[in-house]
């Protein structure tokens, strides 16, 4: 087994106004030769001055390095000779640079990493050729502007780890103000030097890469160089000490001249700069200015405002939206509320209209004026979005938009009582057929007094005026089939049934309350092992339309037990948040179907609005359920604190469903590309590899326990899968064959695991984590395959960290 070491040079254009030793302006973009003076030209005699400015941001960046600061820095020479050097060497830093042995964390599929700085020094840049045919021009207005370079050491292992850090160090400079972060423009450039070895044999021989201009050329140059070291050593060959040129149209690394070492600059002493001694004052407006860093900021904001990782991943990407969302949060605004809105309709809008969100019309206090409006019911979320449509147009306040326009909601008892009546009084057919126990007038209703109010009736009161007028409660009971439908011959056999005769002896039965109604809708008469994508079909669009026409108080869905743990969750993911309660049940033999039921529909009556799973009369999450069937009342939730119902933080992007047919295709396309396997001793790696040639684009691996497998370099093994699978675009996603929260901290193995990709999903069972991926197609369905397998990606990893989280 190979271990990868990687180590960043890190340069970074300081943001000060002049030069680091000259009063030029340090600005891009003038015409060539402009900005020069006899210092920067290097013309004899002239003499250096330091600018404190780029001294006072190359102390900042190193303090938020953790680094330990240096008490006399000292400028020296770096001499070689080259076009675009005037004096031919560089001021820079080596003994005594200005920050030395800090550390940054980074977290890669939620395991925490400490990269250790070897040190952050102060230097100047050098001009710009330009090749034009026969002719080479020099401009030196970039000569003398300030460099700062950051040196990691060898603590990083794969590219995509890297290319982690360095999005963490570039969102930490943009948050000091330091540097713009523009790797295009070159205001952040990245060198990498790449080693590989044998585990425990520590360092191999060191290749640097240079040309990284993006952070994922980063991440795939590396993976590339690693990958290639590891091919010349298999073959028993050594690795030539170079510096090789990432060539992006090849997708290869390749060798550009041999390294030289650090005596070939012969460093010395500038004999012009003495060394900057900081004084205490200077040091202190250094600890003053060191704002709340991006990590800690995000950590802060999930924690004390109840934010998904994502929704934090979102807020904390730039300072700005961070303090704009904490200006709105102290004014009032709901955290995951303003959260929710600045990550999607007000995003939308930002980039439509090629905005910035700190200089849009939609100021802080008038997103807090916007939210308070949806919280105290005077507008719903559909009238919200035309609201800001216009504020973004007209460049008013919410609330002047909502009297201007009025579209203010009723929320007037008597005002919408009085609708309800006349609608009530115009459709008596529709009056006799509700109270005859059919509860899809119900909607009709609710349209007929929106119409009546040209929208503004809040529905939540017109839906508990009309259940007022009729003092009824509905249940819907959608029969999918299983044992709790199915009937059992003579000689035992369960076969396929319906539950009416069921739900009229419940009706009858003491102990339900008398006002109830029932409604039973059938979507499929199978034995729950029968499952076929048309039934889920049939089950997620009955409910999407049951939900939306909320006409029932409730609802209750009769399902077999061996495939309940998938149905459940599948329907959590898409209907995380119901407007009312909707409890899943089975029944192991049909001669408990009705206690089940009744049961169920206790449950469904009395419940908040939520999704739930009844089992033997308790209550259970509709996530992580398992069947143990070892004694009676062994149907449980793995690794869930209980009770929970809800996961908020880890709901998908909104799912609406389409035509059952589309529906059905759609899932039948997201089941083709996925497969669960329970990693077993002696599994081959070219078994994965055929399931890819099948379609298989992602993969539920049951790992042993919290995150091992076989991968060692042997046929059966995993190793070759997942090099193939890297190849291919094909993702792994991990969980445990027990009760275990697969994190990949302890063994050896699960250290591979990682670094080759897989991703952990935390506390979720296998059922869960398949039918979020299920979930995740779904709701990506249309987009371009790189952009969906992306969103899939992001989706599940989210489910990790925050159920893990257990919030
Ligand atoms: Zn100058």
């Amino acid at each position: 087994m190979y271990q990868s070491f990687i180590g960043l040079e890190i340069h970074i254009h300081l943001l000060a106004k002049t030069k680091v030793f000259c009063g030029c302006p340090a600005a891009f973009g003038e015409e060539p030769n402009t900005n020069v003076c006899p210092v920067c030209l290097g013309y004899p005699g002239t003499l250096p001055a330091l600018n404190e400015e780029a001294v006072r941001m190359a102390f900042l960046v190193a303090r938020a390095l953790n680094c330990s600061l240096s008490q006399g820095g000292v400028f020296e020479r770096k001499n070689y000779f080259y076009p675009d050097m005037p004096k031919n060497y560089q001021i820079s830093q080596f003994a005594a640079p200005f920050g030395q042995d800090g550390f940054l964390d980074v977290e890669f599929h939620k395991r925490r990493k400490r990269v250790a700085i070897k040190d952050v020094h102060l230097e100047e840049d050098a001009g710009k050729m330009i090749h034009l045919g026969d002719l080479s021009l020099l401009d030196y207005n970039r000569a003398g502007t300030p460099l700062l370079e950051i040196v990691t050491q060898p603590d990083l292992e794969v590219g995509e780890e890297a290319e982690l850090f360095l999005q963490d160090f570039r969102r930490l400079v943009r948050y000091l103000g330091v540097c713009d972060g523009n790797m295009e423009e070159g205001s952040l450039r990245c060198d990498a030097n790449v080693s590989v070895n044998r585990r425990g044999e520590g360092l191999g021989r060191k290749v640097e890469i240079k040309n990284l201009n993006s952070f994922k050329f980063v991440r795939k140059a590396l993976n590339f160089e690693i990958e290639r070291q590891k091919e010349i050593l298999e073959r028993g060959g050594t690795v030539t000490q170079e510096t090789r040129l990432w060539n992006e149209n090849r997708d290869v690394t390749e060798g550009m001249r041999s390294k030289e070492s650090a005596l070939d600059y012969r460093y010395f002493p500038e004999p012009d700069l003495p060394p900057f001694r900081p004084t205490p004052e200077f040091l202190q407006g250094i600890q003053e200015a060191l704002v709340e860093l991006p990590a800690a900021r995000r950590r802060r904001l999930i924690d004390s405002y109840g934010l998904s990782e994502a929704q934090g991943d979102f807020i904390c990407e730039e300072k700005s939206t961070a303090d704009y969302f904490e200006e709105a949060v102290r004014l009032g605004a709901d955290p995951p509320s303003a959260a929710l809105w600045l990550a999607a309709d007000v995003q939308k809008i930002l980039k439509r209209e090629g905005l910035a969100l700190r200089d849009c019309p939609l100021s802080p206090p008038r997103l807090a004026g916007l939210l308070e409006l949806i919280a105290s019911s005077r507008i719903h979320g559909k009238i919200a979005k035309q609201v800001l449509e216009v504020v973004f147009g007209e460049d008013k306040d919410p609330l002047a938009v909502v009297q201007e326009k009025g579209w203010e909601l009723i929320t007037d008892r008597r005002q919408l009582k009085s609708v309800v009546d006349q609608v009530l009084e115009e459709n008596p057919a529709a009056v006799e057929q509700l109270k005859g126990g059919d509860s899809r007038p119900m909607g009709f209703f609710v349209g007929e007094v929106m119409k009546k109010t040209s929208g503004r009736a809040e529905p939540g009161l017109v839906k508990e005026l009309l259940k007022e007028s009729f003092a009824l409660r509905f249940v819907q009971v959608l029969s999918m089939g299983g044992a709790i439908t199915g009937s059992s011959g003579s000689d035992g056999e369960v076969s396929p049934g319906e539950l009416h005769g069921l739900i009229d002896r419940l009706a009858q039965e003491q102990g339900l309350p008398d006002h109830l109604r029932f409604e039973e809708i059938e979507i499929s008469r199978i034995l729950s092992e029968e499952i076929l994508p048309e039934d889920w079909a049939a089950l997620i669009t009955t409910l999407d339309g049951h939900l939306a026409r909320a006409g029932a108080s409730a609802i209750v869905v009769a399902h077999g037990t061996d495939t309940l743990a998938y149905t459940a969750s599948l329907l959590f993911w898409l209907f995380p948040d119901p407007p009312l309660p909707v409890v899943l049940t089975a029944s192991l033999a049909t001669r408990d179907a009705a206690g089940a039921l009744r049961e169920a529909i206790l449950a469904a009556v009395k419940e908040p609005p939520g999704l739930y799973v009844c089992l033997e009369g308790r209550l259970l999450s509709p996530l992580n359920v398992k069947f143990e069937r070892v004694a009676a009342g062994a149907f449980r939730n793995w690794n869930l604190p209980e009770p929970l119902y809800r996961h908020r933080s880890v709901v998908l992007p909104a799912f609406s469903a389409p035509r059952r047919e589309t529906l059905t295709a759609r899932l039948e396309e997201a089941l083709n590309q996925v497969c669960i396997l329970k990693v077993y001793p002696g599994m081959k790696g070219d078994t994965l590899i055929a399931l890819m040639d099948a379609g298989v684009r992602y993969f539920v691996l049951e790992l042993y326990d919290t995150g091992t497998a076989n991968l060692r370099e042997s046929p059966y093994s995993l190793r070759k899968a997942f090099l193939e699978g890297r190849e291919r675009g094909v993702q792994f996603f991990c969980t445990s064959q027990q009760e275990g929260i697969v994190d990949f901290a302890g063994y050896v193995t699960s250290h591979e695991l990682w670094r080759e990709g897989a991703v952990p999903m935390g506390a979720l069972t296998t059922e869960s984590a398949y039918t979020r991926l299920l979930a995740g197609l779904l709701v990506s369905a249309g987009e371009p395959d790189e952009a969906r397998a992306e969103q899939v990606l992001k989706i599940m990893e989210e489910a990790n960290a925050d159920v893990a989280r257990g919030d």
